[in-house]
């Protein structure tokens, strides 16, 4: 028997009569929707589970798509949920991890026990079931498949045991599947996902639902990945500047390590921020680093740059990428296809259809917003190639304990395709999945039918 049969067949009985003995809580007429987020399953697993010629055994053969998403820069939680929610009208986090960097006080904040549960991160809130939390994440590290499996039965519990219109659910867990293990291991979980969803429909076949699936972004690696504290230290330390926790000269940069990513936001003096970049854009390890101006941004890595400008249209932007050395994101190509002797500006729509499937999909885009998707914005961000990492040593510990070898070989962060690519799967009628699509549009489809149905059940319950 598999661990997964043995792990089903003890917990199926109990959970089906959990299920049965509930009341019947759902609207009669519009069908409930649950949406389920599992952080970190990379949009290549779902779809190799998926599309692959396996017959009976195809995952997820109920919903449509997988669509595949393209995340934030950074490809991280709170970036890309702060995001990906922002048709349900979620506000931006305070930074791009628990702990961050305040820009009006000039200090590091959060990432503790208490604070992390202090300081408010909205799209932590919007979840009517959740388990997350930094203890919670220590603890689930050990066991990270049963985590996940343990999660989505809880979370069909509450889903069944409420009786919200819209219900949104997430784990956490499935991120260190893939950090502590392995992207491949979500499988089980993803089955089991499968078969429990069947079930609650098979179940109660009066008390219709629809689903949505989705993750915030993937994973990259398959090495063991190195650590760069030191070698961005010794960078930095090259070019005159100095690690501190304020700033109060140019020369100050300020680096909060939190987690074990691929991407590293670094807080600078507004005048510092492109020889910062230009710096820590050397490092080996470092694909490239960005820096944020006032209307452009800079693009720095290993001797190439090139700056993207904006400029606002009307109903839809247009964007410039203009190599000043190399070609850092390898978009000239594009242009020169394009036809040469024009002005070098071309739409939003046009970049996004050129690049969504290269290397760094939709990453004019993504640049841009990786400034204005939290409250307090870098002024720096490096994106790390697939062999490196950058992060905290309490983590990298932690890491150690739990991980196979020793060493983390996979983590997410960076602006390349990989950890960019999230997943989305539906069953909403109407809702045909796009080969992929903007993290931001990703779920207007969905947030559209929320909307109708909580403004439906406000109606009813609202005396005459
Ligand atoms: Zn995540």
């Amino acid at each position: 028997m598999s661990h997964l049969q043995y792990l089903r067949n003890a917990c199926c009985g109990l959970l089906a009569a959990c299920f049965l003995a509930l009341p019947a809580t759902a609207d009669a007429g519009r069908p409930r929707l649950i949406i389920i987020a599992l952080d970190a399953v990379p949009y290549e697993v779902v779809a190799a589970l998926k599309n692959g010629e396996q017959g009976e055994d195809g995952v997820l053969d109920e919903l449509r798509g997988p669509a595949a998403v393209i995340s934030t820069f950074p490809s991280t939680t709170t970036l890309a949920m702060s995001g990906i929610l922002e048709p349900f009208g979620l506000e931006h986090s305070p930074g791009y991890e628990a702990r961050f960097y305040d820009r009006g006080r000039n200090e590091v904040r959060g990432g503790g026990p208490i604070s992390y549960h202090r300081i408010p991160f909205p799209w932590r809130d919007v979840w009517d079931w959740h388990k997350g939390g930094v203890i919670h994440k220590m603890i689930g590290g050990l066991r990270p498949v049963r985590t996940s499996i343990k999660a989505i039965d809880q979370a069909l519990d509450a889903f069944m045991r409420s009786d919200e219109p819209v219900f949104m659910a997430y784990t956490d867990a499935t991120d260190l599947i893939g950090h502590l293990r392995r992207p491949e291991d979500l499988e089980v979980v993803l089955r089991w996902l499968d078969d429990a969803l069947e079930e609650l429909h098979a179940l109660h076949p009066d008390e219709p639902f629809y689903t949505v699936l989705f993750s915030d972004h993937g994973q990259h690696g398959g090495e063991s990945l190195v650590n760069l504290r030191k070698p961005v230290r010794r960078a930095l330390k090259q070019a005159g500047f100095r690690l501190r926790k304020h700033i109060k000269s140019p020369s100050d940069v300020v680096i909060v390590p939190f987690g074990l990513i691929s991407s590293l936001p670094l807080h600078t003096d507004p005048q510092s921020a492109a020889a910062v970049a230009a710096a820590v854009g050397e490092v080996e390890g470092i694909d490239l680093c960005v820096a944020a101006g006032d209307d452009h941004w800079l693009i720095a890595g290993h001797g190439s740059r090139a700056e993207v400008r904006r400029r606002r249209g009307e109903g839809e932007d247009l964007w410039h990428y203009r190599p000043l050395a190399g070609d850092p994101l390898g978009f000239q190509p594009l242009l020169a296809q394009a036809g040469s002797g024009d002005d070098g500006w071309r739409t939003d729509r046009w970049w996004f259809e050129h690049t969504k499937d290269g290397n760094y999909p939709d990453a004019l885009y993504r640049i841009a917003r990786a400034f204005d998707l939290v409250k307090n914005p870098a002024s720096v961000i490096c994106s790390l190639d697939d062999r490196a990492m950058y992060g905290s040593l309490i983590t990298a510990i932690g890491a150690r304990m739990t991980v196979k070898g020793g060493n983390l070989r996979y983590t997410h962060g960076a602006l390349s395709r990989g950890p960019s690519l999230g997943f989305l799967m539906s069953d909403l009628p109407g809702w045909e999945p796009p080969p992929i699509v903007r993290f931001d549009d990703a779920m207007k489809p969905f947030a559209a039918y929320a909307r109708a149905s909580r403004e439906q059940r406000a109606a009813a319950t609202t005396p005459e």
